[in-house]
């Protein structure tokens, strides 16, 4: 069975563009709530216990086989993230 979406061409001129997304982190801003790793639609994030912020608190990080190309872009953690700590930003690549 084809994909009839797949056959239909775009107009001359129109270029594809790859977004991807870069995770920040300010560590020392977070206060370990954990609500952006609940909030991760992806499942990507995980409390960091191996890291101790000056607060005394466990920041996020990316688990383990994890990577940035999986981060849908949602900005769910960036905004409910009392603490700012952790935010987001797009990338943008042309591709033919
Ligand atoms: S932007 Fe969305 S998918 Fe990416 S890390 Fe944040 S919550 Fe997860
Ligand atoms: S939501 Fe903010 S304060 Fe809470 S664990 Fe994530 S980065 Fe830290």
């Amino acid at each position: 069975m084809t994909n009839k979406k797949s056959q239909i061409p775009f107009p001359a001129g129109i270029q594809k563009v790859e977004v991807q997304w870069e995770i920040f982190l300010i560590p020392d801003r977070c206060k370990g709530c954990k609500l952006c790793v609940a909030f991760c639609p992806r499942d990507i994030l995980e409390e960091n216990l191996e890291v101790l912020n000056v607060k005394g608190y466990h920041p996020p990080r990316l688990k383990p086989g994890e990577s940035t190309e999986h981060c849908a872009g949602c900005e769910f953690c960036q905004l409910i993230c009392p603490e700012f700590a952790i935010f987001i930003q797009e990338t943008k690549e042309l591709t033919k």
